[in-house]
């Protein structure tokens, strides 16, 4: 088959990824519509670079209703100085801008779900174009890269860092050494749903280290899990040799941080009936096989029995449903082993 020759990506970036120095600027990726017939999307972009060495690449807001990456990331960009840095960090806070602007997991301008969207297209839609050039421009430049999610508005989770079994044993050894650095207080072993079209996907087909998280959720962001991300991301800096000076953060985190797997598609629980839930097990509790998790009410009358929904294996409660009410398909539990 001859190689696909695809079209120049049409954004433009005004930082120069070459110079030395901290840079704020944006990629700014054409857009007309309505309101702006030569207008663009601008989204906003740090470089702090000090000489030769590795790169590192930090995202948040690849899902617009995730909030400790967009939180840490506009903090670092603020923060960090060149003289603390060997190498160079490049800097995205909000990397499906449009969907982080709007406050929602998708882009309001096309519904492109950004994490879904990989490798992307020059010539697709707004959503596709990110992606495109995250994958032809930004993670060719990486040796790190870091993509930091929660929850957003539908889901909740214990805070983790996490990484997954890759076919190159050496790449995944280092990606896992990452998740350690990070130091959150649970680290994953991930196992996806649904891998295709994943950044992480993207990142790790490239060779680089990949570290991913999810910390937290409902739509929000809170002080444990915010200073957990700020904490966590300079961890991982640290540990790449990219941010220098004093080990940021104590290292008895790294040593209570509890390792999680997900060895099969049983540690996931979907509902089947739609209605108004009934948490019966919260975050981080430990669970047998068989342990109710959840049950379901229906809500069009009174005196119906709710349906149950139980753990398929023992662990702990990774994650859950965070609205009250659900439709059947919703993710309403996930289950976490724990690793003796
Ligand atoms: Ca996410």
């Amino acid at each position: 088959m001859a190689p696909v020759t695809l079209a120049p990506s049409p954004i433009t970036p005004t930082v120069d990824f070459d110079r030395d120095g901290v840079q704020h600027g944006f990629l700014r990726l054409p857009y007309s519509r309505d309101d702006s017939a030569w207008g663009s999307v601008m989204i906003p972009i740090t470089v702090v670079r000090n000489g030769s060495g590795p790169t590192a690449l930090l995202t948040g807001a690849n899902h617009g209703d995730e909030y400790e990456g967009a939180v840490a990331l506009f903090d670092l960009s603020q923060t960090l100085t060149a003289d603390r840095v060997a190498g160079r960090v490049i800097i995205v806070p909000a990397m499906n801008y449009p969907a982080f602007q709007a406050g929602t997991r998708t882009s309001p301008i096309d519904k492109g779900n950004l994490n879904r969207s990989f490798p992307g297209r020059p010539d697709g839609t707004v959503t596709q174009k990110i992606a495109d050039y995250f994958t032809r421009e930004l993670l060719p430049l990486a040796d790190l890269v870091m993509d930091i999610h929660s929850g957003g508005r539908t889901l909740d989770f214990v805070p983790f860092a996490a990484a997954h079994i890759l076919p190159d044993k050496d790449q995944e050894a280092r990606c896992f050494a990452a998740v350690a650095a990070f130091a959150a207080p649970y680290s994953m072993r991930m196992l996806e749903i649904d891998a295709v079209g994943m950044y992480d996907t993207a990142a790790e087909e490239q060779g680089k280290t990949f570290v991913t998280t999810e910390l937290g959720g409902g739509g929000t962001g809170r002080a444990e899990t915010i200073a957990i991300a700020k904490r966590g991301v300079r961890n991982v800096l640290h540990h790449a040799g990219i941010l220098t000076g004093d080990q940021p953060s104590d290292a008895q985190a790294a040593e209570a941080s509890r390792w999680l797997d997900m060895p099969s598609a049983d540690c996931f629980r979907f509902a089947e009936d739609s209605g108004l839930i009934e948490a019966c097990v919260d975050l981080g509790q430990p669970v047998r096989k068989g342990d109710l998790l959840a049950r379901i009410h229906p809500i069009g009358r009174t005196g119906l029995a709710p349906s149950e929904y139980r753990a398929a294996l023992d662990g702990i409660l990774a994650a859950r449903h965070f609205p009250g009410l659900v439709k059947a398909g919703d993710c309403i539990a996930v289950v976490g082993t724990v690793e003796s």
